[in-house]
C-alpha cells in the first residue's frame, strides 16, 4: 500500500495519504512528522496522530501504530505459539522472528516463560533504533533470551547453522516489494521449513486480501512446501480494506486452530484464537476479485 506520490507525504498540507497499490482508494491520516530518513533499505518515518499515537511508516505504508499494534502483534505471536504442539516442549521453545523491527512481536513472544530463546533477524538497523526512540512498543532487547541479528532474513534461514534450530518462525515483514520480496518466495519458504524442529510452526502476515490478493499465491506455496497451511484473520483498524490475513503451517501438518494453553491479551484470547480460523470463502477459493453484480453463489 503506497501513498499516491510513493513517499507518504500529504498532497494538501494537512492529510497524509496511503493508497493500496492501484486501488484508487486512500486512507487519509492527520499526521504530525516526528522523524524521517532514507535508510539503505527504505523510506522510514515516524509520525504523531491525535488518536493513534505514534505511527511508523515505511515507504509510505503504515506499519504499526501505538493505538492498534497490540492486535497484530498478539495474533502473530500467540496463535502459533499457543496452537502448536511445540508449546508442550520440555526443553523450552526457540523462536525466530524475521523482520519485526518495531519490536512488538518480540514483546509478545517474551511474555511466555517457556520461550527459552528468541532470535530476531531484522535487515534494517535504523528501524530498530528509531522505533526504540520514538515508538516504545518493543520487547526487552536486554532479556538474556534475546539475540538481535541485523541481517537479511533470507540469508539467515539459508545458513546451515539455522537448520533445525527453531520451534517457531514468525515472519513479521513488510508487504511484498523492496527488501521483503524474497521473503514471499519458494527458496525462503523451503529454507524456513528446514529450520524448523519436529512439530515446528511457521506463521506470517499476509496483508489485507480484499486489496492485496497475494494470499492465494502464498497458500499454494505453503500447501506445496508444508503439505497444508491454515489461514486466520484479525481486524487491524489501520490496515485498511477489511480484515488482514495470516498464514500458519506446521512441520508435521498438525492444525494450529485449537489453543493448547490459555493467554489473554487485549485482543487475543482462546475464543478469538478459535474464531480467527473462520475465514471468508473468497479468501480460499473462487475468482479474484469476486464477480461483481452477480446474485452471489
Ligand atoms: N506489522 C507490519 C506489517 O504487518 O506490515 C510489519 C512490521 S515490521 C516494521 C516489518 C519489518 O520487516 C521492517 O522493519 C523491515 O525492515 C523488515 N524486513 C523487510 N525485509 C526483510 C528481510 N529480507 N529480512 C529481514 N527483515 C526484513
Amino acid at each position: 500500500m503506497r501513498s499516491p506520490d510513493g513517499s507518504g507525504h500529504s498532497v494538501d498540507g494537512r492529510w497524509w495519504l496511503e493508497e493500496p497499490d492501484g486501488t484508487g482508494v486512500c486512507q487519509a491520516l492527520e499526521l504530525r512528522p516526528i522523524h524521517s530518513e532514507r535508510t539503505p533499505y527504505q523510506e522510514l518515518a515516524v509520525w504523531d496522530h491525535p488518536w493513534l499515537g505514534r505511527v511508523l511508516t515505511l515507504d509510505g505504508v503504515v506499519q504499526t501504530t501505538q493505538a492498534d499494534e497490540f492486535v497484530y502483534h498478539e495474533m502473530l505471536a500467540h496463535v502459533p505459539l499457543l496452537g502448536a504442539a511445540v508449546r508442550r516442549r520440555g526443553d523450552g521453545v526457540s523462536v525466530l522472528i524475521v523482520g519485526g523491527g518495531d519490536g512488538g512481536t518480540l514483546r509478545e513472544v517474551l511474555r511466555h516463560p517457556w520461550v527459552r530463546r528468541v532470535v530476531m533477524v531484522e535487515i534494517d538497523r535504523r528501524v530498530v533504533e528509531v522505533c526504540r526512540e520514538h515508538l516504545g512498543i518493543h520487547g526487552d532487547y536486554g532479556d538474556p533470551r534475546v539475540e538481535l541479528v541485523i541481517a537479511d532474513g533470507t540469508a539467515f534461514v539459508a545458513d546451515a547453522a539455522s537448520r533445525g534450530a527453531f520451534d517457531a518462525i514468525l515472519v513479521d515483514s513488510t508487504d511484498p516489494g523492496g527488501p521483503s520480496e524474497p521473503l514471499f518466495g519458494r527458496a525462503f519458504t523451503e529454507d524456513v521449513r528446514a529450520c524448523l524442529r519436529r512439530g515446528g510452526v511457521l506463521a506470517r502476515q499476509m496483508g489485507v486480501p480484499f486489496y492485496q490478493p497475494f494470499l492465494r499465491e502464498a497458500v499454494a506455496l505453503l500447501d506445496d512446501v508444508f503439505g497444508r497451511c491454515e489461514i486466520y484473520r484479525a481486524a487491524v483498524p489501520t490496515y485498511i480494506g477489511g480484515e488482514m490475513a495470516f498464514l500458519v503451517a506446521t512441520e508435521d501438518g498438525a492444525t494450529v486452530a485449537e489453543p493448547l494453553a490459555g493467554h489473554t491479551g487485549w485482543y487475543y484470547d482462546p475464543a478469538i484464537h478459535r474464531a480467527a480460523f473462520a475465514v471468508p470463502v473468497y479468501w480460499r477459493e473462487g475468482p479474484w476479485p469476486v464477480p461483481r453484480g452477480e446474485s452471489g453463489r
